[in-house]
């Protein structure tokens, strides 16, 4: 993957302890190898190194006290420049705000529309409104309906009606009577690019004037993105970019080059099927992500909204206390359980990514990490540090596991642990350090 490549490349630079004029050229050769193999464009990548190059000189990396985490910190700046600066919301102004899908069969419009419902729905001023304006299958019409039905969201459909433009016309009179203050079409895709889909996303386009046209596209299409993107933009100089099936280990190329393409901010990502599976586009930490660093701040945002506050507050106290035992990690199994699946949760740990990736991670990785905490009496779990090897033989034979699987989650607890410490003070600079040893 991408990330491994660039891991790979800064490798270079640690191997070495101090860079040198000729492994900064070694190291900026891999990074734009790596880009190039996760679908970049290479007149991209080549601009990329040759500005990291720049940048490098300028700042005197070679003479800096930590070159090496200085260049880090260079490519992970320009990398996030390149996907383009701050997250960018979408445009809620309109009364109805009026949001226009556009994409290919597939890219995951419908599913991205029900996302967005239920993440604005969220914020409790927002009515939305899900329109089915594919008017070619009617299992599409369906398909909106049962995601409506799923995050409680009306939806507007007619099919008896055949023109889209109608359909929307109508939804959007429907949104004025009823209260609903946003109203998102959803549209119908082709499996490529062809003039009757391009005329008729057009159509309705100039005749709605949405608020917000989004163009849906799906990451692991890679380079192919690329050009869908830049055909869409052609016909419809759309709003945002939304970036569907970042699950997991999929090449983030396509989020690099489509802000150089077409120059329009990614605005969200989808990361899986499930409604709550969606996150704001942020480019740094998307650079973040693809250099293998992790989404700590996804991940501990995400963790929050899921957290009862007084909860949290506990665990922070007993975290700085140094406090924090195999009990409190087992409620912790209980909110990631709620929180989404393994993987993506697995994907924005520092480390745990490459570490997991060998491994069949699905949900029932749990059920080990469960049962051996089961295995173990209150005062272990509030004090780890007295399992000995007979108490691990207990556990291992308790839990049906080994002492090997023991073993492995004691330590991974302390890694844990650690990394709860640095995350608590604040330490991205802490942070930064253990990613470099
Ligand atoms: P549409 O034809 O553009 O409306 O695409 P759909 O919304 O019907 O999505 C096509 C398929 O991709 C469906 O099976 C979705 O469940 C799936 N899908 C959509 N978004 C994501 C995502 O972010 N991650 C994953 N893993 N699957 C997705
Ligand atoms: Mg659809």
């Amino acid at each position: 993957s991408l990330s491994d490549k660039l891991d790979k490349a800064f490798h270079v630079l640690k191997g070495h302890g101090q860079i040198t004029e000729v492994n900064v050229a070694e190291t900026l050769k891999e990074v734009r190898r790596a880009l190039v193999d996760a679908d970049v464009n290479f007149k991209i990548a080549k601009n990329f190194t040759n500005t990291v190059k720049e940048k490098a000189i300028g700042q005197n990396v070679l003479k800096s006290l930590k070159p090496n985490q200085l260049m880090v910190k260079i490519v992970k700046d320009e990398l996030t420049d390149l996907m383009g600066g701050d997250a960018e919301g979408v445009d809620l102004s309109g009364s109805p705000s009026v949001i226009l899908m556009s994409g290919l069969q597939g890219s995951g419009k419908t599913t991205f529309s029900g996302k967005l419902a239920n993440f604005l729905k969220t914020k409790k001023t927002r009515k939305p409104l899900l329109v089915a304006c594919d008017v070619y299958r009617p299992a599409a019409i369906d398909q909106l309906h049962v995601v409506g039905e799923q995050i409680n969201v009306e939806v507007f459909s007619n099919k008896e009606e055949k023109d889209p433009v109608k359909i929307a016309q109508g939804a959007i009179a429907h949104a004025k009577q009823n209260g609903h203050n946003v109203v998102i079409l959803d549209t119908a895709g082709r499996l490529a690019i062809d003039e009757q889909m391009m005329n008729e996303i057009s159509d309705i386009h100039k005749t709605i004037q949405p608020n917000e046209t989004l163009f849906v596209v799906d990451a692991m299409t890679g380079q192919d993105a690329v050009n869908t993107a830049k055909a869409f933009n052609d016909v419809l100089d759309f709003d945002g970019v939304i970036l569907t099936k970042l699950d997991g280990d999929t090449r983030g190329g396509a989020a690099i080059s489509i802000k150089s393409v077409v120059n329009k901010p990614i605005k969200f990502i989808g990361t899986g099927e499930k409604m709550d599976a969606v996150d704001v586009f942020y480019p740094s930490r998307m650079a973040d992500r693809i250099l293998g660093m992790g989404d700590v701040v996804s991940l501990v945002e995400r963790a929050q909204e899921q957290y009862d506050e007084e909860e949290a507050r506990k665990l922070q106290k007993k975290i700085a206390k140094n406090k924090f035992g195999f009990d409190d990690f087992l409620s912790q199994i209980q909110q990631v359980k709620k929180m989404g699946s393994m993987k993506d949760l697995m994907g924005m740990i520092p480390g745990a990514g490459k570490m997991m990736k060998n491994m069949d991670i699905d949900d029932d990785a749990f059920k080990h990490i469960e049962a051996i905490i089961h295995s173990m009496t209150p005062k272990e779990r509030a004090n780890p540090n007295i399992i000995n090897s007979s108490r691990k033989r207990r556990i291992g034979k308790g839990s049906g596991t080994s002492v090997q699987e023991v073993n492995q989650l004691l330590k991974q607890f302390s890694q844990m642990s650690k990394m709860m410490k640095m995350m608590q003070g604040g330490g991205g600079k802490k942070m930064m350090q253990m990613m470099q040893n």
